[in-house]
């Protein structure tokens, strides 16, 4: 569908639906700065995923993880808001918008201003210890000496979900009943190939939701699980949508 015409439409579903949730993932935050970590440019053309993000690696060789790590958190603390997650921010400011799940670990939509957010695969603000569990914010920490550790001496880690480690059970299952119990999912800068996230889809789907995706490529779910696609940037999108909601609200 032409970006105009989408556009006003996605504004009138918006404005009709009740319990409105969104779905995002890397491509949101690429026009802050943050690159997708798969692809051209991104993280891992330099450091393998599988190796370095990988649980046994960080638990064998620490240092090693922390090198890659170091480099992200420094990317991220840089990165700021754009006009997309203040767009969603403001959505749930006048009432369209229960909650964001998200798959990004950058902290942009509390930065932005969303107060109900599901971080499925956790997020880089703060460290969890993995020997007894305590957790630091990152800000309150230095990052001079690698591998960081707790008052215990444990390792610290990041509080992400990193390969081969289960998502974090409330996340999984606050998830779940928001996408089973929504009757709109936006899905947004997301490929909806990561397994279990993308799952989340197919459940607000078979509960009978709307799923619109905002992306400026077709993903392998578009037309099969999203009802329609805006091709473009999220960051010129979703400002537009909300204007149009607020059109529509005030007539
Ligand atoms: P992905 O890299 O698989 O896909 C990114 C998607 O965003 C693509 O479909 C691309 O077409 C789209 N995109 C690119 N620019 C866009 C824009 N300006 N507006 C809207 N869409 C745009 O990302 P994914 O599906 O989120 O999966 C990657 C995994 O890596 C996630 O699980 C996440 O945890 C992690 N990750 C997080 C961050 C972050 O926190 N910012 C960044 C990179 C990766």
């Amino acid at each position: 569908m032409a970006g105009e015409e989408a556009i006003k439409l996605a504004a009138r579903i918006i404005a009709k639906a009740k319990r409105i949730i969104a779905f995002t993932g890397a491509g949101i935050s690429v026009e802050s700065g943050i690159a997708p970590f798969r692809g051209k440019g991104g993280l891992w053309e330099k450091y393998n995923p599988e190796e370095y993000a990988h649980i046994n690696t960080f638990r064998e060789n620490p240092e090693k993880s922390w090198i890659m790590l170091t480099e992200m958190l420094e990317l991220i603390k840089k990165a700021k808001p754009n006009p997309a997650h203040l767009a969603l921010a403001k959505l749930e400011k006048i009432g369209k918008l229960r909650c964001i799940i998200t798959q990004n670990i950058d902290n942009l939509h509390q930065k932005a201003g969303n107060t109900s957010v599901i971080d499925f695969h956790g997020n880089t603000s703060s460290l969890v210890c993995l020997e007894c569990s305590r957790k630091y914010k990152l800000d309150d920490f230095s990052l001079e000496k690698i591998p960081p550790r707790c008052e215990c001496m444990g390792l610290l880690k990041p509080d992400v979900v990193f390969f081969g480690e289960p998502i974090p059970v409330e996340a999984l299952y606050r998830s779940q009943e928001e996408a089973s119990k929504c009757d709109l999912m936006l899905v947004i800068g997301t490929s909806a190939v990561v397994q279990p996230a993308a799952s989340l889809l197919g459940i607000a789907k078979r509960a009978g939701a709307t799923v619109i995706e905002i992306n400026p490529e077709p993903t392998p779910i578009t037309g099969i699980v999203s009802d329609f696609i805006i091709e473009g940037k999220a960051g010129e999108v979703l400002p537009r949508i909300v204007e149009e909601v607020e059109k529509i609200r005030i007539r």
